[in-house]
């Protein structure tokens, strides 16, 4: 039986997530298609009752669902909860999982682009306190960081700080340049550097040579903050392979194989990327 996998979101057009899925499921010869599905909030109760019913094999989550599928499945993984966010859905046995692999995504993208990152010092400065930074400060506190959370609104960081505990301290985004000194890892999660938006105008030049900066922005590829980063000499890590390496842990999850992030299902996405976004 060909086994069915699915991200849904609303809207989903975007999603890259088929054209990553269904590269790995033709390399590994398994039998199975993954597709984008458009449900809208009022549809999800109607898409698990099929879900369960099938049953489908897992799925992927994204926006505006990430949390309203909470109550839908039988319990949350470690991650999830520390987040408040499900991106993923598979069974255990006769259970269905909601979790999260944005942190491992992002631990994964970062182990493989800038191997030996977390064995030295331990300061993360992450800027942003949407949805994305908790993936982050989630992965940087597991590997031992004690993390500065700057954020335009501080009320935000205030509030995720406290959410998370200890190890995050909260500052708005004029602490930034003070912080950067002391910095190992510096982690943009904002949406500044996104094509439309601004770019993220930062003095790179107080930061150690041997600290790493990582966009989780991936359009355009190489955004405004990592060129400068690269011309600084600073090891750098881009967002497509944080989408990648997430990828990768949801697909181990359906299929019980850890797929690899190829040379070719890069270029195959940034190909994507740059017929679709003109400047990207
Ligand atoms: P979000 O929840 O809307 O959060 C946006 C963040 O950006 C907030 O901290 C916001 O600050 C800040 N911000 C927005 N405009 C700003 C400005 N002009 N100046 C300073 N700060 C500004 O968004 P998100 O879901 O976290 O996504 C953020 C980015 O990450 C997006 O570009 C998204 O595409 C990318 N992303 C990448 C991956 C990946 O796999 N690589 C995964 C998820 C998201 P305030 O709190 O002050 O509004």
């Amino acid at each position: 039986m060909t086994h069915r996998v699915f991200v849904i979101g609303h809207p989903i057009a975007h999603s890259r997530s088929p054209m990553m899925q269904n590269y790995w499921i033709a390399r590994h010869g398994v039998d199975a298609v993954y597709d984008k599905l458009d449900i809208a909030p009022a549809d999800l109760a109607d898409f698990f009752r099929a879900f369960r019913a099938e049953p489908y094999i897992g799925a992927n989550v994204t926006i505006p669902h990430k949390l309203a599928v909470i109550p839908f499945v039988d319990r949350t993984d470690g991650a999830a909860q520390a987040m408040g966010a499900v991106n993923c859905l598979w069974w255990d046995g006769a259970a269905l999982v909601g979790g999260n692999t944005d942190a491992l995504g992002f631990l994964g993208n970062i182990d493989a682009a800038a191997p030996g990152w977390d064995a030295g010092g331990k300061h993360a400065v992450v800027m942003g306190a949407g949805g994305a930074s908790r993936a982050a400060i989630y992965g940087l506190l597991s590997r031992g960081f004690a993390v500065s959370l700057c954020n335009r609104t501080l009320d935000k960081a205030v509030a995720l700080a406290r959410h998370f505990g200890a190890g995050v301290t909260a500052h708005g985004l004029d602490a930034v340049p003070d912080l950067l000194v002391t910095a190992d890892v510096v982690v943009n999660t904002t949406s500044l550097g996104m094509i439309g938006q601004p770019p993220l105008d930062l003095d790179l030049a107080p930061m150690k040579p041997d600290a790493v900066a990582y966009d989780i922005v991936y359009v355009p590829l190489e955004t405004a903050f990592l060129a400068r980063a690269r011309a600084r000499g600073l090891r750098t890590v881009d967002g497509l392979g944080m989408l990648l390496h997430q990828g990768v842990v949801g697909f181990d999850h359906w299929f019980g194989q850890r797929p690899d992030v190829t040379p070719d299902l890069r270029a195959l996405l940034e190909n994507d990327i740059r017929a679709k976004t003109p400047g990207a």
